[in-house]
């Protein structure tokens, strides 16, 4: 079986062909440049960038790979949660194409996509733990089987991922500020003092915007060091992660953690977390690093997974922007 997957939830528009039986078979993305200079992503941009890329890639995509498109069985595509102007552009070519082929169309959940993202490379064991830090989710989850998500515990405010935005933003960097900070962060050493809310807490919940404020009054003094600063944050960040995921594990009895989502291509996230799992016997995956941002090969996965068990959707069904991944699907599957 193979299928077409479409993914513009966010900045990137990526499209992949993925087989069931042998993997990827191509796939293209495009990284939108136009919200370097505004320090977040810009919906209307988004849009307009989605919109003039998204058939040039397809073609390209062909192109690549000299597939014939009768060749593709269904088509799958984000449907929640993102940008609701820029899912709309990957849902109407999604369902114009599963229309013009007369083949199904099976709608993914972006956040179920991050968590397959390892399965990419080699299927890991049920139940594990997953922990998902992107741009707009930090949350974890125990996956007992496809499609089976039980949620643990979140952020209350930002994100991770958006926190590193807002951070570089504050210290006038560009746009996406993850991975310029995890840069500057390995020149410096962890010479801030920074809150590291409710690590000391029972429960999963987190919260990093008393992080972000910290960062903020130091930025204000105007006399720091971007270095150390960005290395004090890094340490912050990943000690809360570390400590929540500990916490889970004594929760679930779970000791298999998936770390996915953008800011998985941390390297401080991946060294600590590698010591982790050395340090408590735990087994810890990671998705390869281009796999942990947006892509559309992992929401092929997770199409294929929900097309083996007969999950489609009609082709008037439209985007939504937040719905959770734990009642994803109830009112059309
Ligand atoms: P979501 O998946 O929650 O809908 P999104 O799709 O926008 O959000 P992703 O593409 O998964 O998010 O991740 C993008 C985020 O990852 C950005 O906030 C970016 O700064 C962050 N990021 C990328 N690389 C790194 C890195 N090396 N260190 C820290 N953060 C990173
Ligand atoms: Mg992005
Ligand atoms: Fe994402």
């Amino acid at each position: 079986m193979i299928t077409l997957a479409v993914e513009t939830s966010c900045d990137e528009t990526a499209l992949a062909l993925f087989s069931s039986e042998s993997g990827i078979i191509g796939d293209v993305l495009l990284s939108q440049a136009v919200h370097s200079e505004f320090g977040g992503v810009v919906p209307e941009l988004s849009a307009r960038e989605h919109t003039r890329n998204i058939l040039p890639l397809f073609d390209k995509l062909l192109k690549d790979t000299g597939m014939d498109i009768s060749k593709i069985d269904f088509v799958s595509f984000t449907l929640t949660p993102g940008l609701i102007l820029s899912l709309v552009i990957g849902v109407a070519f999604a369902k114009s194409l599963a229309y013009a082929l007369r083949k199904p169309l099976v709608p993914v959940h972006h956040l179920e996509g991050h968590i397959y993202s390892i399965f990419l490379e080699k299927p890991i064991d049920y139940p594990f733990i997953s922990l998902i830090v992107s741009g707009g989710h930090t949350d974890l989850y125990l996956v007992e089987d496809f499609g089976k998500y039980i949620f643990l515990g979140g952020t209350l405010d930002d994100a991770v991922g958006e926190s590193y935005d807002k951070v570089a933003k504050l210290m006038g960097l560009s746009y996406p500020g993850g991975p310029i900070i995890d840069k500057l962060a390995q020149k410096g050493r962890p010479a801030y003092h920074l809150p590291r809310p409710l690590i000391g807490e029972d429960g999963l919940n987190m919260s990093f915007s008393g992080l972000k404020t910290a960062v903020r009054n130091i930025v204000m003094t105007g006399n720091y060091s971007k270095e150390d600063l960005a290395c004090s944050f890094q340490q912050a960040v990943v000690d809360v992660l570390e400590k929540k995921v500990i916490r889970a594990v004594e929760l679930t009895g779970v000791r298999n953690i998936a770390v996915v989502g953008g800011v998985s291509a941390n390297s401080e996230l991946r060294r600590r977390f590698k010591e982790l799992s050395e340090k408590h016997n735990y087994q810890v995956y990671f998705p390869k690093p281009k796999f942990s941002t947006d892509n559309a090969c992992m929401i092929a996965y997770a199409g294929v997974e929900r097309f083996k068990r007969g999950i489609t959707a009609p082709l008037d069904i439209n985007p939504e922007p937040n719905t959770p991944l734990e009642l994803f699907g109830k009112e059309w599957s």
